[in-house]
């Protein structure tokens, strides 16, 4: 049965769930997304500390002059001198601040003289000091379940004490090629064979969409050897993708095998490219086969297992941003499907506009180079140069 793009979202993201957490060191939680609330269990700073090289002080003594206390205060040293009204103690950045003291005056706004210390400004109470607990309050929430880790946030981690957190793995996803046309990237294709480039492609794809790839090589179009490799992927993998064999030829036995092995949810999608995707689960892992001409293998990818391996890995954004664009020149529908069209999208001044990247023909890989858009055109009437798209921005604009 053929279904709309949006139905085959829906019925995809019934089926998917975010993987079993883990506990992982703070070194490899880089890209994974927090399975747990993390709350700071301690003030941070945990002591009001300097920020600036200067003299420590009493604020509210109005005099320039203070005298000189003997002792320095060191980053990781505790202060062993008090500090009262018409003195002065020496401290670094990052050192405590001595009891009694309340302000720093730097050392640039300072001139010494024997035993004495000249300050060129008048001294502000609470100056150049970070108050104790000033970053993060004990008990305060500091990092929610569901947030993405980048650096920020593991250095928070890091500040907090975690070294190691509960965190959501990277799916590991098994990519097989398909066909009996089809050889290795290094061999020289016979009259009527062609290189794989799914399987390289897709374990790009996987790796940028934060997921763990198994190559899983190229299997003929043959059922048994078929069956064999997807069940022995299965065992190893979070997620199933193939590509090629879902059309209705003689040979196409993906579909069959995956109704044989398991449940198939869908098996046409009305757009172009990409109609005859596939979406199956088998033993309650998703399966996704995709067409074998490699721009509707990619945009497949792009628009329903990107967004799925997205939710595996627990993130709560699943899709690209979208954005209107208008068209740089006339284009013309499908008549029934919608079309995801690879496009640049550009600023020119304060309009966002967007050209194809040439002709669309799903064979043609050429057609996915440079462009950071898929238009999404629905059928309908002819669109002019102008009309308003929905793009969906795979890739950040240039901004000229
Ligand atoms: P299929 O979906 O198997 O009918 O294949 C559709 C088209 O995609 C055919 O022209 C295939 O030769 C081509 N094709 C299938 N698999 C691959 C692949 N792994 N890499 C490149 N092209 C492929
Ligand atoms: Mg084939």
């Amino acid at each position: 049965m053929m279904i709309e793009p949006e139905e085959a979202w829906k019925r995809i993201m019934a089926e998917i769930s975010p993987l079993p957490p883990h506990r992982f060191a703070l070194e490899e939680v880089a890209g994974r997304v927090l399975a747990e609330d993390v709350r700071a269990e301690a003030d941070h700073p945990p002591f009001a500390a300097s920020t600036v090289d200067g003299w420590a002080v009493v604020a509210e003594d109005p005099s320039r002059q203070r005298r000189i206390l003997n002792g320095e205060g060191w980053a990781g040293e505790m202060p062993d001198v008090t500090v009262a009204p018409g003195t002065a103690a020496r401290v670094m950045t990052g050192a405590p601040l001595p009891p009694g003291a309340d302000a720093v005056v730097m050392i640039e706004d300072s001139a010494v003289e024997g035993e004495f210390v000249r300050f060129t400004r008048a001294v502000r109470p609470g100056e150049n000091v970070r108050p104790a607990g000033s970053d993060l309050a004990a008990g305060q929430l500091v990092l929610a379940t569901g947030t993405a880790l980048g650096p920020a946030e593991i250095g928070l981690l890091a500040t907090v004490g975690r070294s190691e957190v509960w965190a959501y793995p990277f799916p590991r996803v098994a990519i097989l090629s398909t066909g009996d046309e089809v050889v290795e990237p290094w061999e020289t294709p016979g009259p009527a064979q062609i290189r794989d480039s799914n399987r390289y492609a897709l374990m790009a794809a996987v790796r940028e969409a934060g997921g763990a790839p198994i190559s899983l090589g190229i299997i003929p179009d043959q059922p048994e050897a078929l069956r064999a490799k997807i069940e022995g992927a299965l065992d190893q993998a979070d997620v199933l993708i193939t590509s090629g064999g879902v059309s209705e030829g003689e040979r196409d036995h993906i579909g069959p095998l995956l109704a044989e092995l398991g449940t198939v949810y869908f098996n046409r999608v009305r757009q172009k490219p990409g109609k005859p995707l596939t979406f199956a689960a088998v033993r309650g892992k998703p399966c996704f086969a995709l067409p074998g001409n490699p721009v509707s293998a990619l945009v497949s990818f792009e628009l329903y297992v990107r967004p799925a391996l997205r939710r595996m890995a627990g993130h709560t954004r699943l899709r690209r941003p979208e954005m209107p664009v208008r068209l740089r020149h006339p284009l013309r529908p499908d008549p029934v499907r919608t079309e995801f069209v690879r496009a640049v999208v550009e600023r020119d001044g304060d309009q966002w506009w967007a050209r194809t990247t040439g002709a669309q023909a799903s064979s043609r890989l050429l057609s996915m180079l440079g462009a950071n858009a898929l238009l999404r055109v629905p059928p309908g009437p002819d669109l002019p140069e102008g009309a308003i798209v929905t793009a969906i921005l795979i890739a950040w604009p240039e901004d000229h």
